[in-house]
């Protein structure tokens, strides 16, 4: 059998992910990313059940990766410190038979970069286009030479080039209205024993303990694109410093900050589901296929849902050897990509803007600010029981499925 090559553009959460899943599929891989080297810095990202069960089938284990999950409540407060609504790990774990972990970002794209065969990621390589037109797509890479791919993933972020080159007639990103900061601040002296969002009008902040002991923090609010203050340290202070605790003792860590370690972005979605995830033997995956506000903390585990359903639908690769690979019911014909991207779509493509379009609502819901709508949302909340709540979640975090 032919080897089959796969080359994956973008070395984000999506891309990796794709990259260990195919070649644990027995496919040689070829990741080009555009940065000139791993993210050294960054936030932290959640992984909720479903992400963490996905990755469990192609043999990552997130949480021992990264470090542990820590035990701790989990909810929304108001800005004076009232719980709306809260649960706890352990009964998150008891519901979905895993608890949901925070990691920070570097570290865990780090330990899924280390599950690659060492020279699988060019770094400093960003893809310029695919030429699709025959039956080999051919990479442009601005760094060096093309290359020849039997299929390539977009794994590219929220810009996408590549969606934009192959979707023309697509509208591209909405801006959601909200502006959003991330940090990692360390505070072991702290000991907060929660993991907390809290909501005013038109703004948020969020708290969650990391397991070595810093805090990823993120905060929102509501402002026109675009929109930089000179810090944005003293402006969070100014926005929240007067919010419960323990977030003014956490703005005092952030305020010791070098500038550059407050990440700042605005908050963009597809404005449009694409009419499919895939174009001839190109895949789009993660925020390229289907960017979506952040407020479920469902991007990145989508991107890593979308990446091993991915190198499940294709034929094995030659590594994994024989007629049908590892599954021993495939065709080995380098032909059936194309027919493996089309049920890729057909398995993804509503599954993903379903949770893209219920991440805008959440994020409407919490970017209200008229005072009594702010209100009557609080207690509409807090009138919630928590279970009720919970079992919202269950198409969420149950809903990872490999297609038959
Ligand atoms: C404030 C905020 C909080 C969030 N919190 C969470 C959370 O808790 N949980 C969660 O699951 N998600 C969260 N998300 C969403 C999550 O960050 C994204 O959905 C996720 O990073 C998408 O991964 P990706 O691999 O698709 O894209 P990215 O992570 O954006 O990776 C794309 C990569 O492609 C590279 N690239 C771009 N163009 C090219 C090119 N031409 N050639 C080569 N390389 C290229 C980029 O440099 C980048 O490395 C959050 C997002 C925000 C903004």
């Amino acid at each position: 059998m032919p080897e089959r090559h796969a080359v994956v553009a973008g070395a984000g959460i999506g891309g990796l992910t794709a990259a260990i899943a195919l070649h644990r599929r027995g496919w040689h891989v070829t990741v080009c990313e555009r940065a000139p080297e791993a993210p050294v810095t960054g936030a932290g990202i959640g992984l909720a059940p479903n992400a963490l069960r996905a990755l469990d089938t192609i043999g990552v284990d997130a949480v021992r990766a990264t470090g542990s999950a820590i035990p701790v409540t989990m909810g929304v407060r108001r800005s004076a410190g009232q719980w709306l609504t809260r649960t706890g790990t352990a009964d998150m774990a008891a519901r979905y038979g895993i608890a949901p972990i925070a990691v920070p970002r570097p570290a865990f794209t780090a330990a899924l970069a280390a599950a690659l065969p060492p020279g699988t990621i060019r770094y400093g390589t960003a893809v310029t286009a695919v030429d699709d037109a025959g039956n080999r797509p051919i990479v442009r890479t601005e760094a060096g030479p093309d290359l020849p791919a039997d299929l390539v993933v977009a794994a590219d972020g929220i810009h996408s080039p590549l969606r934009r080159a192959h979707f023309p007639g697509h509208p591209g990103l909405n801006y959601l209205g909200e502006t959003a900061w991330r940090a990692l601040v360390d505070a072991p002296d702290l000991r907060i024993p929660a993991m907390s969002e809290t909501w005013g009008r038109g703004q948020r902040f969020g708290v969650t303990p990391l397991s070595d002991g810093r805090y990823y923090l993120y905060a929102t609010a509501v402002v026109p694109a675009g929109t930089r203050s000179a810090d944005a340290r003293a402006e969070l202070r100014e926005r929240f410093g007067t919010w419960h605790d323990p977030i003014p003792a956490l703005l005092d860590r952030v305020g010791r900050l070098d500038p550059a370690d407050v990440l700042q972005n605005d908050l963009y979605e597809l404005a449009a589901p694409l009419p499919r995830l895939h174009h001839g033997r190109i895949a789009w995956l993660g925020d390229a296929a289907h960017a979506m506000a952040p407020n479920l903390g469902q991007g990145g585990c989508q991107a890593i849902e979308d990446a091993v359903v991915l190198a499940h639908l294709l034929p094995a690769g030659s590594r994994v050897g024989g007629a049908g690979g590892a599954d021993g019911d495939r065709t080995d014909s380098a032909d059936c990509v194309p027919a493996a991207l089309a049920a890729y779509t057909a398995a993804r493509r509503d599954r993903t803007d379903a949770v893209r379009l219920r991440a805008r609502r959440v994020g409407r819901l919490g970017a209200l600010r008229h005072p009594l709508a702010a209100a009557a949302r609080d207690l509409a909340v807090r009138a919630t029981p928590t279970r009720l709540a919970l079992r919202g979640m269950d198409d969420l975090f149950n809903g990872f499925r490999l297609p038959g």
